[in-house]
C-alpha cells in the first residue's frame, strides 16, 4: 500500500466549529473542509490551501471567510472555493464588507474562483479579484456533470446536496486517482530499458486501453536505441501493479431523511477515513431531527452501511457538557455494529 496521499486533521475537537484540514504528501498543496474557526492554523498552512469547500454557511461552517482573506492579502493567490446554492452571494456579502480603495495600488492578485454545486448536477461560477476591488465577475451557469466539483488528474472531488431543515447542506467525497507501480527489477529481468515510454504505459493502464493494444518499449543503452513491442496486456501483468487511491468524505448538518441517507451513502461508499457528524446522542433524535442534524447513532450506522473503513465523528452539540465522550462512544459502537447500538428500521 503506498503512503497515502491525503493527511487529513480534524482542527477545533470534536466539539468546536467543525473544520477538517486536508495536507497533501509530496506537494505544496492542501484543501480545507468547512470554514469555521480557523485560527488554530499556521499561516503558512492556510498559504497551501488550493481549494475550500463550505457545507453551507451557518456561522459554525463559514464565519472566518475574512481571516482566511486576510492571510492571502497581499501575495499573488489564486484559491478556489465551493458551496452550496446562495454560497457566491454569501462570498460577496463577506467581501463587501470592507473597503478595497487602494486595492489597484498592489501588484499582487488575490483571485477567488468561487463555485455553487446546484441540482441537476448544474453550477453556477463567479470570480472575484483583489485587483478589481473583489467585485463579481464572469458570473455563469456550468454543468457539473456526476456532481464532480473538481477533478484534476491527481484528485476528484464529487459532492451531493442533502437537507439541512430546509437549507442545502453540501457533502462530498475526495478521491485521489489510482497509483501504477512499475517494478523495476521486473523490467531488469525481461531486458527491458527505462525511458518516457513508461508513462505513456502508466497512461495507457490508467486510461483502461484493451490488453491487446501494442505498447513500444524504447530506451538507450550504450547510445543504440533499443526497441520491443509488447502487449499491453501482459506488460500489465508482467510488471505493474495498480492499487487504488485513498478517498476520504466528509458528511455534516443533514438530518437523517430517506433521501439524505441514499445521497451521503453513496460519498461514503468505501472511503478509508470519513468525517461525521454526530450532533446529538440517539436518546434524544426527536430533537436531532427538529434540527436537521444526525444522531451519534445514526452516523455509525451510515459510515458502517457504506463499509467506510475509519469513522471519525464530529460536530458534537455542546448541550452535552461531561458527557461528550459519550457521543463518540456511541458513535464507534453502532459503527463497529455493537450489540443494541444497531437501528431496528431506518426510520430509527
Ligand atoms: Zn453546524
Amino acid at each position: 500500500m503506498p503512503r497515502p496521499l491525503f493527511q487529513p486533521i480534524v482542527l477545533n475537537g470534536p466539539q468546536g466549529d467543525p473544520v477538517v484540514y486536508v495536507d497533501f504528501l509530496f506537494s505544496r498543496r492542501a484543501l480545507l473542509f468547512d470554514l469555521g474557526n480557523i485560527r488554530a492554523l499556521a499561516p503558512r498552512k492556510v498559504l497551501r490551501l488550493t481549494d475550500v469547500f463550505v457545507s453551507h454557511t451557518h456561522m459554525d461552517h463559514f464565519t472566518d471567510f475574512a481571516w482566511l482573506l486576510r492571510l492571502l492579502l497581499v501575495r499573488d493567490i489564486e484559491i478556489r472555493l465551493f458551496g452550496p446554492p446562495g454560497f457566491i452571494r454569501h462570498v460577496e456579502c463577506h467581501l463587501a464588507a470592507f473597503e478595497w480603495n487602494l486595492a489597484h495600488k498592489y501588484e499582487e492578485d488575490v483571485h477567488l474562483t468561487v463555485t455553487e454545486l446546484h441540482a441537476d448536477e448544474r453550477g453556477r461560477r463567479a470570480e472575484f479579484r483583489f485587483r478589481h476591488r473583489f467585485a463579481r465577475e464572469n458570473d455563469r451557469a456550468v454543468d457539473l456533470p456526476g456532481n464532480v466539483l473538481l477533478d484534476d488528474g491527481r484528485i476528484t472531488v464529487t459532492a451531493a446536496l442533502l437537507d439541512h431543515q430546509g437549507l442545502p447542506s453540501m457533502a462530498w467525497s475526495v478521491e485521489e486517482g489510482r497509483h501504477v507501480n512499475i517494478w523495476r527489477n521486473r523490467l531488469d529481468e525481461l531486458g527491458l530499458g527505462t525511458g518516457p515510454w513508461l508513462s505513456r504505459l502508466r497512461q495507457a493502464v490508467l486510461d483502461g486501453r484493451p490488453d491487446d493494444e501494442v505498447i513500444v518499449a524504447e530506451w538507450r543503452r550504450d547510445g543504440r536505441l533499443e526497441r520491443q513491442e509488447w502487449r499491453l496486456g501482459d506488460l500489465r501483468r508482467e510488471v505493474l501493479r495498480v492499487t487504488a487511491g485513498q478517498k476520504i468524505a466528509y458528511v455534516v448538518d443533514c438530518g437523517f431523511s430517506g433521501e439524505n441517507r441514499a445521497r451521503a451513502s453513496s460519498l461514503l461508499a468505501g472511503a478509508h477515513t470519513a468525517f461525521v457528524e454526530a450532533a446529538f446522542l440517539h436518546e434524544d433524535a426527536d430533537r436531532a431531527e427538529e434540527r436537521g442534524h444526525l444522531t451519534a447513532r445514526q452516523a455509525g450506522w451510515l459510515a458502517r452501511e457504506a463499509g467506510v473503513e475509519r469513522l471519525v465523528p464530529l460536530h458534537f452539540s455542546p448541550r452535552y457538557g461531561e458527557r461528550v465522550g459519550q457521543l463518540e462512544t456511541e458513535a464507534l459502537a453502532a459503527f463497529r455494529g455493537d450489540e443494541g447500538s444497531g437501528l431496528v428500521s431506518a426510520r430509527q
